[in-house]
C-alpha cells in the first residue's frame, strides 16, 4: 500500500473527529444481534446476510430451542435447520454452513469459537466481515466491520474515496481509525446510517452531528 497514515493527516484528524462526535451521539454502541454465547454470534452473522438483525433476532429462538448447543446443531440435518431459518432468506445455504461451522468448532475446537481472525475465516460462511464482528464484540479485540452502512457513510463523509470493497475500505479505515476505536467505531455508523445517513439519496443531512465535517459525497 503506497499510502499510509503520515501522507493523510487531513484524514485522520477527520476521522477522530467523528469518532468523537458519534461517542457523544450513540454513547452506546452495542450490536444489534442478540447473543449470549459466541457460537450463537457466529449462527447470527450467517444468518444476517442480506437479512435485516431483527427478523434474525426473531427467528434464533426457534432455532435454539430446537438445536441448544452447536453439538446439537452439528448433528441436526441440513434440512431441520433450514425449515427453521428460511425466513431469513437463503435457507439452504446458511443452514449447510450453519452445520458445517457447528461441525468444526466440535471436532477441531471443542465446541468453542476460535479467537484468532485467520481461523474465523477458515470457518463454512464466515467472510471478513463476520470474523472482525466476532473477534471486535466476542473478544474485544480491534475490529473493523465494513457492512453496507459503514461503506456508505465513510465515503460521503470523505474518510475513503470512492472505494466500495469490503476489504479496500477496511484497509483504509486501518490506516485512520485507532484500533481500539474500531469496533465501537463501525456499530454507531449503523446506528446513524439507519437513523439519519440513511441509503436514500437524500439523507437527513440537517440534523446530522457531522453536518459541518463531512464532505457529504455524493449527495445532491
Ligand atoms: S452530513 Fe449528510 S452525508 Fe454527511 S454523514 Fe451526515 S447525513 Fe450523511
Amino acid at each position: 500500500m503506497k499510502k499510509n497514515i503520515k501522507e493523510d493527516p487531513k484524514k485522520k484528524e477527520l476521522a477522530l473527529e467523528v469518532i468523537d462526535r458519534l461517542k457523544r451521539e450513540y454513547p452506546d454502541a452495542d450490536c444489534t444481534l442478540d447473543y449470549n454465547e459466541a457460537w450463537k454470534l457466529l449462527v447470527s452473522v450467517r444468518l444476517a446476510a442480506q437479512c435485516t438483525d431483527e427478523r434474525v433476532n426473531s427467528i434464533v429462538p426457534f432455532l435454539y430451542e430446537k438445536f441448544p448447543s452447536p453439538q446439537a446443531l452439528a448433528e441436526a440435518k441440513v434440512e431441520e435447520i433450514e425449515e427453521i431459518v428460511k425466513p431469513c432468506g437463503l435457507g439452504h445455504s446458511k443452514a449447510r454452513d450453519i452445520n458445517a461451522c457447528m461441525r468444526i468448532l466440535v471436532e477441531k475446537y471443542e465446541g468453542k469459537v476460535p479467537d484468532d481472525f485467520d481461523e474465523l475465516l477458515k470457518l463454512p460462511g464466515v467472510g471478513r466481515k463476520s470474523a472482525n464482528l466476532i473477534m471486535g464484540d466476542v473478544f474485544k479485540k480491534p475490529a473493523i466491520v465494513t457492512d453496507t452502512h459503514c461503506i456508505r457513510l465513510v465515503n460521503r463523509i470523505g474518510l475513503v474515496d470512492g472505494i466500495k470493497e469490503p476489504k479496500k475500505v477496511e484497509m483504509e479505515l486501518w490506516k485512520l481509525i485507532p484500533p481500539e476505536e474500531g469496533n465501537d467505531f463501525c456499530h454507531r455508523l449503523v446506528i446513524h446510517g439507519r437513523a439519519v445517513c440513511t441509503a436514500r439519496t437524500h439523507p437527513y443531512c440537517d440534523r446530522c452531528c457531522l453536518a459541518d465535517i463531512c464532505g457529504k459525497k455524493g449527495i445532491e
